[in-house]
């Protein structure tokens, strides 16, 4: 593979399609978080570009579509090694791209990225379709599933390669071709896999990569008739957008969205443990994953000790660049996102809330050319009431809010008080609650004493404003198949 680009000039970057790299006329400028100077120029593709990347796949569709499992099996895990092979190189570039520590990005997200094909490559092995007899009426019905087509693929830009390739893996694995589009802010690493696709043995056309912002390149993607497919992950704004955009075509969508988790703490929890994870679901990825904990319910008495204890664990999570490997948090993507997670915290100050840590970052220990990034450090905000825009809505930044909680009933009533269901934690020693609470939260996920284990064989997405459908082992092979009931009289 080329090497990656650290030069004095910026990295231009060009769409991958057909097969071949092709150069755009206009381009986006990209930032580096850490420092907020350019340093990449994305393509600011448009229909034209989308057009004819879904040509590209929609001709390599009969051919990709007739391998056989083993056949795109096999080139999955070629594509895999490939990217493992380069780990490294990854890994630099997403940290620099996306701000988030090298140590994320080398220990879990691109070997996260690697897995997500190791595991659709092993799951298109073995799956099977459903067969019933209706003796009395000498007839048996079964079921056949095929690629659907042309998928279009839309990820964000908190967790780049990662969200990317939990979508192309499944998407190809079950026969479809491939428009996908990354994030303008973090098109990095998508540019870099593309230059390993042939290498990998995947036929032109099947995965074409798309860069540029969403109003001209994601639109163009959603609203292409010959796409009937749109997997997204992002906002719940943009979803609410792309689903009457794809609407007059009754497109076939997976929408994974935002959320606003709750933490539901009771005072038989190990608070020790309790403590470590809440402060790890809080600030990872300088809170910039949607699995996050945004609101910490603290039942009363335990409520001082837990905050205490919380406060002196949040200011230890060391914010530094991106490449210093003992940093927990690193910078937020950009300037805006840093403006309105500040001003989230500007508007808890006005209505009278405390803001327990999250002082200035003058403090912070970072070369001179990284005092412009866009640093915050962890900060927990209390005395707030639960109708707070910051007790509602999405922050997606590394703060969250703590307030105490008297029974289950209630606390279990307010974590449901949002528009959001994607996923919450319960921390308790007592089974029987568990078991009560989890089956009373609206969200898709619900953690118990724990945060963040996944199984990928398992559903994964959210309730209510935070997702249609899921996508897992099972999920994902149903959405990106169409199913056909067949009957035999015999
Ligand atoms: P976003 O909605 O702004 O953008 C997501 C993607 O959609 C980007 O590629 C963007 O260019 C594209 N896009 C924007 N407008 C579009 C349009 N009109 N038509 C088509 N595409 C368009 O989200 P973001 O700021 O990149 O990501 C953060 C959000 O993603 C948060 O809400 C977070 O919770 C959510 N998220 C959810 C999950 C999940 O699995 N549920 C995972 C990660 C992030």
């Amino acid at each position: 593979m080329p090497k990656m680009a650290h030069q004095r000039t910026h990295l231009v970057l060009e769409n991958y399609i057909g097969g071949k790299f092709v150069p755009c006329s206009r381009h986006i400028d990209s930032y580096d978080p850490s420092s907020g100077d350019v340093y990449c120029r994305v393509p600011d593709s448009g229909k034209q570009e989308v057009d004819a990347a879904v040509s590209a796949a929609k001709g390599a569709f009969p051919g990709w579509s007739a391998k056989s499992p083993l056949q795109r099996s096999q080139i999955l895990h070629k594509l895999a090694d490939l990217i493992e092979a380069h780990l490294e190189e990854f890994a630099q570039a997403e940290s620099k791209d996306q701000g988030k520590t090298i140590t994320a990005a080398r220990s879990m997200e691109i070997p996260r990225a690697v897995y997500n094909f190791r595991f659709f490559a092993s799951t298109i092995l073995h799956n099977t379709t459903e067969c019933s007899e209706m003796d009395h009426m000498s007839c048996t019905h079964f079921t056949t599933r095929t690629p659907v087509g042309v998928a279009g693929l839309i990820s964000p830009w908190n967790l780049p390669l990662y969200l990317l390739t939990w979508k192309i893996a499944p998407a190809i694995a079950t026969g479809n071709t491939v428009v996908a589009k990354p994030s303008e802010l973090t098109s990095v690493t998508a540019w870099m896999m593309c230059k390993l696709l042939d290498e990998a043995g995947i036929p032109p056309g099947v995965v074409n990569i798309i860069f540029g912002s969403g109003p001209r390149a994601g639109e163009a993607i959603v609203s292409h008739p010959d796409v009937p497919l749109i997997s997204f992950t992002g906002s719940t704004l943009t979803a609410q957008h792309i689903r009457e955009k794809s609407a007059p075509y009754c497109k076939k969508l997976s929408l994974e969205l935002g959320g606003k988790n709750p933490a539901l703490i009771f005072d038989d929890a190990d608070l020790d443990e309790c403590i470590q994870t809440t402060v790890r679901s809080s600030f990872t990825n300088q809170g910039e994953v949607c699995l996050c904990t945004s609101r910490i319910f603290v039942q009363r008495k335990i409520y001082n000790e837990f905050l205490e204890k919380f406060v002196e664990g949040a200011r230890k999570w060391k914010v530094g660049i991106p490449s210093d490997p003992t940093a927990n948090m690193g910078a937020l993507i950009s300037r805006e996102h840093l403006e309105k997670v500040r001003s989230y915290i500007n508007l808890a100050v006005s209505e009278g809330a405390k803001i327990l840590c999250g002082e200035g970052i003058d403090s912070l220990d970072i070369p001179d050319k990284n005092k412009t990034g866009y640093f915050l450090l962890p900060t927990v905000i209390t005395e707030i009431k639960d109708c707070s825009r910051c007790m509602q809505e999405e922050i997606f930044g590394p703060v969250t809010c703590v307030v105490p909680f008297d029974t289950e009933e209630e606390v279990i009533q307010r974590a449901n008080d949002v528009k959001y269901g994607l996923a919450a934690t319960v921390w308790s020693r007592d089974v029987g609650r568990i078991h009560r609470v989890a089956k009373k939260l609206h969200t898709g996920m619900v953690w118990t004493n724990c945060w963040l284990i996944r199984d990928l064989n398992l559903p994964f997405g959210g309730m209510k404003a935070s997702g249609v459908g899921r996508e897992g082992a099972r999920d994902s092979f149903e959405f990106f198949t169409e199913v056909k009931t067949i009957t035999i009289k015999h």
